[in-house]
Order: structure tokens, then sequence, then C-alpha cells
């Protein structure tokens, strides 16, 4: 008993001396050298820059996304505006030059947000400015023959900053919407061709007229088309003249919305897509049937 008691009393003593030395060990082995640290940092810097470009796409694409919402929207006012419209045009617009969407707002897409698209930091101001008559100064670019009131049904004011595209493309912060209006068929006065408005009865039959000899992939003179294939709007795309990463028009560029990638487009039955840099030009010509510069990059 003597002896049990002894050898208890003595493992009771030690017992904090063992605990000490076990903590310092592992106090010692938790401990990082400079050169564990420097690999940690490395291995850390390493998987960030694999994951940084990852995230930097799928953020570019969550905004692609976002305007094709846009372009969904403003295609279903087009829809609405044709069922109202005497003519049954898709658009208010004046001549295929005219990017003005304020025969839109506020009847037929109310949210403003909805004309700037994602990838853009272009800004519209929400001032409302009494309807200007008569519209355009020129009236020989108003291939309607209508005055402005009637092509905005009727509203009772408009937003200048509706009238255009954002003069500095995608990081223009000066008024203007993200999207340009394509209201004509073979819109090229300089080619002495036809100047069609789209409307419902003009696009459902269309017959190609533009002569596409130099790039005979795209000729589609003498074939038919419909409101699936013709384009109503799609992200605005004019050259930046003094902006290098811009030098096409109407063709998806590196300093374009959605870069060289491609761009989303809305058809005058309604319908919204992502159409790819690849194939642009034959989407553009199915959706205007007008002449395009050559492109160069
Ligand atoms: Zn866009």
């Amino acid at each position: 008993m003597v002896l049990i008691k002894e050898s208890l009393s003595c493992s009771r003593f030690r017992r904090p001396f063992e605990v000490v030395s076990m903590n310092l060990k592992v106090i010692k082995r938790a401990a990082f050298t400079l050169i564990e640290l420097l690999v940690v940092i490395a291995i850390i810097a390493i998987l960030a820059g694999l994951l940084l470009p990852v995230l930097a796409r799928s953020k570019e694409r969550a905004k692609r996304t976002g305007c094709l919402n846009n372009q969904r929207q403003m295609g279903i006012g087009s829809q609405l505006y044709a069922d109202d419209d005497e003519k049954h045009a898709f658009s208010g617009v004046t001549n295929f030059k005219e990017d003005d969407l304020n025969w839109l707002h506020p009847k037929y897409v109310s949210n403003l947000k909805v004309f700037i698209c994602p990838s853009t930091r272009n800004e519209i101001n929400e001032t409302h400015l009494s309807v200007p008559e008569p519209y355009p100064s020129n009236t020989s670019e108003n291939w309607t023959g209508l005055a402005y009131r009637e092509r905005l049904h009727d509203n009772d004011y408009i937003i200048s900053d509706l009238q255009q595209i954002a003069p500095d493309g995608r990081v223009g912060m000066f008024g203007g919407t993200s999207y340009e209006v394509a209201g004509y068929l073979n819109g090229a006065w300089a080619l002495n061709l036809d100047n069609i408005r789209k409307t419902q009865s003009s696009v459902a039959s269309y017959t190609y007229k533009l002569n596409n000899a130099g790039s005979p992939q795209y000729n589609f003179a003498g074939q038919t088309g419909g409101a699936s294939e013709m384009w109503i709007f799609y992200d605005a795309d004019d050259p930046g003249i003094s902006d290098g990463t811009r030098p096409n028009n109407d063709y998806p560029d590196a300093g374009d919305n959605h870069g060289t990638a491609g761009s989303n487009v809305t058809f005058c039955d309604g319908h919204s897509a992502w159409v790819t840099q690849k194939d642009f030009l034959r989407s553009w010509y199915r959706g205007t049937d007008e002449s395009h510069v050559p492109v160069s990059n």
C-alpha cells in the first residue's frame, strides 16, 4: 500500500513538467522557418494568379447575361410598340443611323437601367425635357414621314441621354445609352440602295438586296429572310476616334462592350442572343442587309 501511494504521489509531482515539455515540442513543431513561409506565400500567389483570370471571366459572363436580360426587355418593348404602332414598325427611329430610344421609354420600358449594358460605365441623366418639334431639324433624314411625337406614341417628355449612345464607348461616363437601334433594312444611302423601315410586314418576307460580291460567303442577294434573323438592337459599337482598341464600326473589338468575344443582339421576333465575333458579320448581313466596311485589326 505504501509503495503504491509513493508511486502515485511521484507521478502527480512529475506530470506538470511532462506537460510543459510536450507543449514546447508542439510549439517548436508549429513554427515555420522563413523558407517554409516563402514557399507557402509562393503557392498562394500561384493559386491567386490561376484563380483571378477565372474570376474575371465569370464576372464578365454574369455582366453579359445582365446585358442579355436588358435586351430581352427591350425586345418585348419593341414587340409591344409594333403592335400599338399604326404602321406596325419595330422602332421609332427616323433612319438607319439613329439610335434614339425615347420611343421605348416610359411606355414600353420604364426602367432606365435597362438601357445601360452592365459591362460599361455608361450613365443616363433622368431629366425630363419637352418634346422638340420639328425633329430632326434636317427632315430629309426622317424616313418615317412622321413627327417626333407620333413616333414617340404621344410621350409627354423625352430624355436627352436616350437620344444617342454614350460617346466614349463602354468607358464613357458622359450621358448616353449602351445600345444601337437597327431600325432599317439596307440602310446605305451612299450605295443608292433602299432604306426600308423594319415593320411587321417588311421583315416577314424580305428579299436581300445587297450584292456582296466581294465577300461571297456573305452574299445573300435574292434570298429571303425573316423576323428571327432581322436585328433591332445590339451592343453599341461605334469606332473610337481616339481609342485604338475600337477600330471597327459594328464589329466586336477589344474596347467594345464585351471585347472581342462578341455582342448581344435582339431580333425582330423579340428574342435576344449572344453573337460571337466569328459569326458576327454573317448575322449582321442577315440582320440588316446593310453594307459593312472590311474589318481591320
Ligand atoms: Zn452588353
